[in-house]
């Protein structure tokens, strides 16, 4: 009998390696004994040969084993590694046989793989971080799972990605993550004791939830599919799902015995025009899909919006920022680089900038509401650096949504588009934005609009006299949006 002995319960490289020296020396599966870490060593068991001494054979497999092993080694099954390895030396001499969806070892293997990769998804959907004070006095969030198989470790690198900007860790009973803004630490598995079990931010994954539950919809199998019951213990929004349930025939009912409210004329001719974020914000509302109440709620719940593909790659969703009583929006295009990072609208060169020309143009810029036609930074990886990509048309007509909720919560009485990317977002205008600079515009609900480049562009010219000039005209540009509303002017 030999033992292979491997670090971790999903120690793919050390089963690579082991394996690889069995199969190349011929030792048949039935005569391998795989133990994980510290299990006791069966004391009449003999560890693979390692030294040049013994001969081995060369191995060939399909290019789809080693990714099928990788996953099948993060399942909880104990028999994993020896059914790898069986596959592994069967591969010699059948090469096609992966392709055999019947073979008992194979389909064995597939539906393993199936239900880490199901794993590993249910984990990303259903981690919730709740927030702590750390020693430092510092902000920290810590998550409890309980994941079924051994995958925390492949899916660090979606939360690394996801959440590069906080501080957390996601404790489970066999491994923990830390993640310390800069470092991913791989750490023992904790207990649920360890994890906190409350905080502020429950509250508004409550109202998320009991704003989105359509009861119309319920499908209650379905969703048990989707959302697990034996999740539904570590979820703040559970504690709602029965009384929803329960609720939701009559709210149903309800819905239906309500009769339809014909929208006001005015609405009717903006219909025909082209189609805004407050409409479509409004058609979601109406829809029953996000009658959020307040713009605490919009912010919180653009934290998890995932209409658009954007979210998947940049850090953190930029929601914007400033007074809700402001007079004045401004609405760029989408955050950049340190915005991402910071979470915070206009924060990086480009806003830097703006501060600048709002300062000579006598402006206050805290009075302000500021945020962005598109709330997640789209980019392209050049080397370690992310250059910022143009958002297309469906990305800003998904973003609209939030974009809308802003201007409803804010009501601003002026807009102000910085960018053909803001100007497309607010009002379907796809031409130049140069003929519509100087113009005294409205947006569908009668609110002004003025349109100006983005600080961007101006960051971008290279002859230092066009650069001048353009931004002798840029403060113009704000100077008239003084004019507008004198209410943003600096006190003299
Ligand atoms: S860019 Fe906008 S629509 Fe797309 S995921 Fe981000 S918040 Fe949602």
């Amino acid at each position: 009998m030999r033992v292979a002995q491997l670090a971790g319960e999903a120690d793919f490289a050390g089963w690579r390696e082991q394996a690889r020296l069995l199969a190349g020396q011929g030792v048949p599966a039935a005569e391998v004994v795989w133990q994980v870490g510290g299990q006791a060593a069966d004391l009449f068991a003999e560890a693979p040969a390692s030294n040049g001494a013994v001969e081995t054979r060369a191995l060939r497999v399909p290019a789809a084993f080693p990714a099928l092993a990788e996953q099948v080694i993060c399942h909880s099954d104990p028999q994993r590694f020896s059914l790898l390895y069986r596959l592994l030396l069967r591969l010699q001499d059948e090469p096609q046989l992966l392709k055999v969806a019947t073979d008992p070892d194979v389909h064995r293997a597939d539906a393993m793989a199936r239900s880490v990769r199901r794993d590993m998804h249910k984990m990303t959907a259903f981690v919730r971080f709740r927030e702590v004070t750390d020693e430092d006095g510092g902000e920290a969030f810590i998550a409890w799972f309980e994941p079924e198989h051994f995958i925390v470790e492949r899916v660090a690198s979606f939360f690394v990605k996801r959440f590069a900007a906080m501080r957390w860790s996601i404790l489970t009973p066999h491994r923990s993550l830390h993640w310390d803004g800069a470092q991913l630490h791989v750490l023992p598995g904790a207990s649920q004791a360890q994890a906190p079990t409350e905080d502020a931010m429950e509250a508004y994954w409550r109202t998320y939830y009991a704003n989105i539950f359509n009861p119309a919809r319920l499908k209650v199998k379905a969703m048990k599919a989707e959302m697990p019951v034996k999740y539904w213990r570590n979820l703040p929004e559970a504690s709602l799902i029965a009384p929803l349930i329960a609720g939701a025939s009559r709210r149903a009912q309800e819905m239906v015995m309500t009769a339809p409210t014909h929208p006001p004329e005015r609405h009717l001719r903006q219909a025909a025009r082209s189609d805004t974020g407050q409409d479509e914000a409004r058609e979601a509302q109406q829809r029953g899909e996000a009658p959020v109440a307040s713009w605490a709620e919009a912010a919180a719940a653009a934290r998890i919006c995932t209409r658009c593909d954007l979210y998947c790659h940049a850090t953190q969703t930029v929601f914007g920022e400033g007074p809700l009583s402001a007079p004045v929006m401004f609405v760029g295009e989408q955050p950049g680089d340190q915005e991402d990072l910071a979470g915070k609208p206009f924060v990086g060169p480009a806003g830097q900038l703006f501060d600048r020309a709002m300062a000579q143009a006598g402006l206050d810029r805290s009075r302000a509401y500021v945020t962005n036609a598109v709330k997640h930074f789209k980019f392209q990886l050049r080397g370690k650096r992310r250059i910022h990509q143009k958002p297309n048309a469906g990305e800003v007509k998904a973003c609209r949504f939030w974009l809308g909720l802003e201007r409803d919560f804010v009501k601003p009485q002026l807009v102000v588009a910085l960018g053909a990317t803001a100007l497309h977002a607010l009002t379907g205008h796809s031409g130049s934005l140069m003929s519509m600079r100087d113009r005294d515009l409205s947006l569908d609900d009668g609110t002004r609009l003025l349109a100006t480049v983005h600080p961007s562009y101006l960051l971008r010219l290279p002859d230092p006299e066009a650069k001048q000039r353009e931004m002798a005209r840029f403060i113009a540009d704000l100077d008239r949006v003084g004019e507008v509303v004198p209410a943003l002017r600096l006190a003299a």
